[in-house]
């Protein structure tokens, strides 16, 4: 798989990443995310992504034995995560969900992550939601606390509004390397809203979550998110079809080599638990698509007609 440069930084990883948010999960068999993580590496993702909260913890847990059981591997991976959404019952049955950016929450959210983990230094730990508390020069402070003490490499975020990013990046020291939203041909949110411009501006790396938009976009099962039960891509998935019967290729390919094809080179992360499904959205990076094709899906994904 072709790699890319993270942000304007030192790491460098592959086109498309994977993402462990299912490979713990209560419903999948316990062998089937080790077998996940080890198609995703043949398949050549370097980049793997992971959140203190995904399976509560164990998803994290997970990747650490897999990493045990074969030492060399950690060398060759980029290991993101995330913090700062906190479940209900954290930490006691009163507390309600919410997002917490203090620097409290943040470092020992990281302690926590590496521990899980079994590594010494998180590649890249991203901010997971904007919490309406959050205040720029404390979150500055706990990234530099965590770099100084060879925790964290780059920083990134999630989910943050243009005018977030901004704030938060006039008070830290360091780049922030990349941004993690939700983009699809099912939500081109990002696409519309300055998201992806600013990415271009600030040479963030964008990273798709949800690029097939839970299944929607996918031939298999589909686990959806609240938000996304409203889709209504029907339209879209015809254009895609049609598209990828005429290059010999698969609905999850071109879904995935759309988003590819965007000059602020997203990184779409993908969500499988299946290894065939996990190698077919692989081969996203070897479909070129021309700017006629990707206008023709864009306006199949829209639902007003270009102007
Ligand atoms: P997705 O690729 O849009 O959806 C994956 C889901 O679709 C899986 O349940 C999968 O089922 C199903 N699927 C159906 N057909 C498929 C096909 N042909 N190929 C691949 N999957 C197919 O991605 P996602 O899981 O929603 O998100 C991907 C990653 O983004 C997560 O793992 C996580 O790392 C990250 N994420 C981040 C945030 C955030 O707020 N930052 C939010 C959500 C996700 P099978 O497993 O049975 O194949």
């Amino acid at each position: 798989m072709k790699t890319l440069q993270i942000g304007d930084g030192p790491l460098v990883a592959s086109r498309l990443a994977f993402g462990c948010w299912r490979i713990a999960d209560r419903s999948v068999a316990p062998e089937t995310g080790r077998r996940a993580i080890l198609a995703a590496i043949e398949s050549g993702c370097t980049l793997f992504d992971h959140a203190d909260i995904y399976c509560d913890g164990e998803a994290e847990k997970l990747f650490g034995r897999v990493l045990r059981e074969s030492p060399d591997l950690r060398a060759r991976l980029v290991i993101a995560t995330k913090c700062g959404i906190r479940k209900t019952g954290d930490p006691d049955a009163a507390a309600p969900y919410r997002y917490d950016l203090s620097a409290e929450y943040i470092t020992r959210s990281c302690d926590n992550s590496l521990k899980r983990l079994g590594i010494d230094t998180i590649d890249i730990y991203q901010l997971h939601r904007p919490d309406f508390l959050m205040d720029p020069a404390e979150v500055a402070q706990a990234f530099s606390t965590l770099r100084q003490a060879g925790k964290v490499r780059e920083f990134g975020v999630s989910n943050f509004k243009p005018s977030q990013v901004i704030a938060l990046q006039s008070a830290c020291p360091m780049r922030l390397q990349v941004h993690q939203v939700e983009i699809s041909m099912a939500n081109l949110s990002a696409l519309e809203d300055g998201t992806l411009d600013q990415c271009l501006a600030e040479r963030l790396t964008p990273m798709a979550w949800s690029p097939l938009a839970g299944g929607l976009l996918g031939d298999g099962p589909r686990r959806l998110l609240a938000s996304q039960q409203a889709y209504r891509p029907a339209g879209v998935i015809g254009a895609i079809d049609s598209f990828a019967a005429a290059q010999g290729t698969s609905r999850t390919v071109v879904a995935l080599a759309w988003l590819l094809r965007h000059p602020s080179h997203i990184i779409p992360i993908i969500g499988s638990t299946d290894p065939d499904r996990i190698r077919e959205a692989a081969k996203a990076d070897n479909l070129e698509i021309s700017r006629e094709d990707w206008y023709r899906l864009l306006d199949a994904a829209r639902d007003k007609r270009l102007a």
